[in-house]
């Protein structure tokens, strides 16, 4: 038989394109590759050996490996030839187990249990910045609009859904030290399917845009993707309609990361798919977006000056000209309130001193830019709109984030992956249990960290630090970020969760400072500085312009909002049925081949994964069904082979019994085997090879 092999994944194919399945788990390729479900590791209570079994994996292009049903995945940093349409086929309709660990593995099985089991499905993917989870969402995104059953109404809709996110990118993204397109917001994206299983619709919710980012930008990062790919594609007529000179550096807000391109960008074709995407999106209002974008820059570059009796003037007129010609015709149609106008009545209504005028300014960006954000979610959501049956939802969400210097950004951040980790452990927890149950199988208890106490301390009503951060924003009176700290202190000092330089009796922490409180978050220890935290949490627009009784302003505070949102999400997570991808960066160099053991051990630590192993270990490493199981084995035992005809659980029993399995070694369940150690189903592969 001729065989060629398909992209180092473990599989081959014989001339009649039937997929011949190698195991990974004889023993040879077992020392080589590593085992492709971590249950089957022999130590697997070891962090060393989880990490050495990620490494040779990763050695040999293996990016994916199991915990259970957990896909974990590693970013190769590389184009792997395991995503072409002839690799989807290959993934199509078969089961879990039977085939090598891939993102398609896991887009099918959902579709599957969506299909079979009629309830809803979602998958939740998560790690740090750079892992790989936008990638892996875009490929299972594909997986479905190439695979599924679809006409001509539904390929169009197949493409919005595609087309929606180099858009969503140029808007959403940005280049960062970590990553050269990293999401600066959350997404969770809902696949509608129809009864067919064709997708027939789909719905956005984008959660927390890092708007700072329009005004500053960290040294070695940009601005989001969309203001250079104007810049650098859009033609001169368009830019001589919009005021703008092609150089970047010509705008402030473009300046501050001194980074005006990238090398794995490139900004000019991106330009080209985001106009060619709009259109399919059922996007019209093309001049109206890049007014807005074309106004953000103009605003940047409005400078002030100080007059005598420290009063302060625009002194760049011209700007303001150009700022009212681009933004000031839409503002009050759809940002709802008139940006521009308000700022320049500002100056005669309540004058401003310099740093004021600066960050109102600076405010007005930030608010016009969220504002446009959620305009096109919303425009998109309208285009996808089109409800269906059943769904598969989509989580692309930042990872837990340890920067240098951590604010209130990285407090959302993290909060929302405590919110995570704890459905994690819920769902897996409780999914574990619920199979031994319905199986007839005693469930043995597993201990783990339940960060429910983290959540309080940042949630709970009245107590918790997101109510007292609201509660001095609102406050009347002179408050700033340190005297919300010392609430703080006030409430939670004593917390076990939380420190700041107060020691118990009375002492200073001299390694902290002033400004700062740690949190000990269920991932690590991370410190935040305070400053800031109550003009990001009023969010849209600083107090000075509050006081304009022309502006209409949300009551909600950012972080409550923000909140709110997560309880949303959470609700939507509870009600469907998860599926997780788990994904690691190997390195900060953004480079293939390289497997950082310190980075990668970290990541592993916080992403609970040999938490994740212990539960699903702590019962049987292995679970099969018994046609599944005897299809497979049934060559081993002459009374099985080449039929069994009896009740499928007889001939499971009378397999292992053949098979010399011990009591203690396995169980049956009503419709499962449960093996309880990987060396039992070791030996019964090699057997197998054999
Ligand atoms: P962020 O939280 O910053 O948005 P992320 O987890 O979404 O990060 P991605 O943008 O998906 O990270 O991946 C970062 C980069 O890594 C990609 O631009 C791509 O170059 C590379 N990459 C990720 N996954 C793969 C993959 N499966 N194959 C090849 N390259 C990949
Ligand atoms: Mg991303």
């Amino acid at each position: 038989m001729v065989t060629t092999p398909i992209g180092g994944s473990g599989g081959s194919v014989d001339i009649e394109g039937r997929v011949r399945l190698v195991m990974e788990s004889a023993l040879t390729a077992r020392d080589r590759v590593g085992v492709q479900d971590f249950v089957l590791l022999e130590n697997y209570n070891s962090e060393a050996a989880f990490i050495e079994n990620l490494r040779r994996r990763f050695k040999e292009n293996l990016i994916y490996t199991y915990i259970g049903s957990v896909l974990v995945s590693v970013n190769p940093y590389k184009e792997l030839e395991i995503y072409s349409k002839q690799q989807m086929e290959r993934y199509r309709g078969v089961s879990f187990y039977e085939i090598s660990p891939h993102i398609y593995a896991v887009s099918d099985n959902t579709y599957r249990a969506m299909r079979t089991e009629r309830k809803d499905q979602c998958i939740l993917i998560s790690g740090e910045s750079g892992a790989g989870k936008t990638e892996a969402s875009k490929k299972i995104l594909l997986y479905y609009a190439v695979t599924c059953p679809m006409n001509d109404h539904m390929a169009a809709l197949g493409d919005r859904l595609l087309q929606s996110n180099p858009v969503l990118e140029a808007f959403g993204n940005a280049k960062t030290l970590r990553n050269d397109n990293s999401s600066r917001f959350g997404k969770y994206m809902d696949v509608q399917f129809d009864f067919r299983g064709a997708p027939v619709g789909g719905h956005i919710l984008n959660y927390l845009l890092e708007k700072s980012r329009v005004v500053h930008q960290n040294h070695g990062e940009r601005n989001f993707h969309i203001f250079y790919q104007l810049l650098e594609g859009g033609d001169e007529d368009l830019l001589n309609t919009l005021d703008l000179e092609r150089n970047p550096q010509n705008y402030q807000y473009l300046v501050k990361g001194n980074c005006p391109r990238v090398s794995s960008i490139s900004d000019k074709n991106n330009w080209k798919v985001v106009m060619k995407a709009l259109p399919v999106i059922g996007f019209t209002e093309e001049e109206k977006l890049l007014n807005i974008i074309a106004g953000v820059l103009h605003l940047g570059n409005t400078q002030f000056g100080e007059g005598e009796e420290g009063e302060t003037y625009i002194t760049t007129e011209t700007q303001i000209t150009k700022l009212v010609k681009l933004l000031g015709v839409y503002c009050d149609a759809f940002l709802k309130f008139g940006v521009v106008r308000v700022f320049v009545s500002l100056q005669m209504i309540s004058p401003l001193n310099f740093e004021q005028a600066i960050s109102a300014r600076d405010a007005l960006a930030k608010a016009v830019y969220g504002r446009t954000f959620t305009w096109l979610v919303e425009k998109i959501n309208q285009s996808l709109a089109l409800k269906g049956s059943s769904v598969i939802g989509l989580l692309d969400i930042y990872g837990f984030e340890v920067l240098q210097h951590n604010s209130f950004e990285q407090f959302c951040i993290n909060y929302c992956n405590e919110k995570l980790q704890q459905l994690f452990i819920e769902l897996t927890l409780r999914s574990e249990q619920e199979e031994y149950e319905t199986e007839g199988i005693a469930w043995e208890t597993v201990q783990y960290f339940d960060n429910k106490i983290i959540c309080d301390l940042i949630e709970e009503k009245h107590k918790g630090i997101i109510s007292i951060l609201d509660e001095e924003c609102l406050r009347p009176g002179e408050t700033c970020d340190v005297s919300f700290l010392e609430k703080l202190e006030d409430t939670l000092g004593g917390h076990p969760h939380f420190v700041t330089h107060k020691l118990a009796n009375g002492k200073t922490r001299r390694v902290m400072s002033r400004e700062e409180f740690r949190l000990l978050h269920y991932a690590g220890e991370v410190n935040y500085n305070v400053n800031g935290f109550l003009d990001k949490n009023n969010d849209l627009l600083n107090r000075n312009l509050k006081e304009v009784s022309i502006m209409k302003i949300d009551k909600v505070q950012a972080a409550t909002q923000f909140k709110n949102s997560l309880m949303k999400l959470m609700e939507i997570l509870m009600s469907k049925e998860p599926s997780y991808v788990r994904c690691i960066k190997p390195n900060d160099a953004k480079q293939p081949g390289r497997f950082d053991e310190v980075l990668v051990r970290h990541q592993v630590k916080y992403l609970g994964l040999m938490e994740n192993l212990r539960v699903r270990r702590a019962g049987f490493a292995y679970r099969r069904r018994f046609e599944a199981f005897l299809q497979r084995y049934k060559p081993l035992c002459p009374e099985t082979w080449p039929n069994w005809h009896g009740r499928l659980v007889d001939g499971v029993s009378t397999l292992v019994n053949h098979l010399g399995y011990k009591p203690e070694e396995y169980k049956l369940g009503r419709s499962k085997i449960f093996i309880r150690f990987p060396k039992t189903l070791f030996t019964t592969e090699d057997a197998l090879e054999a």
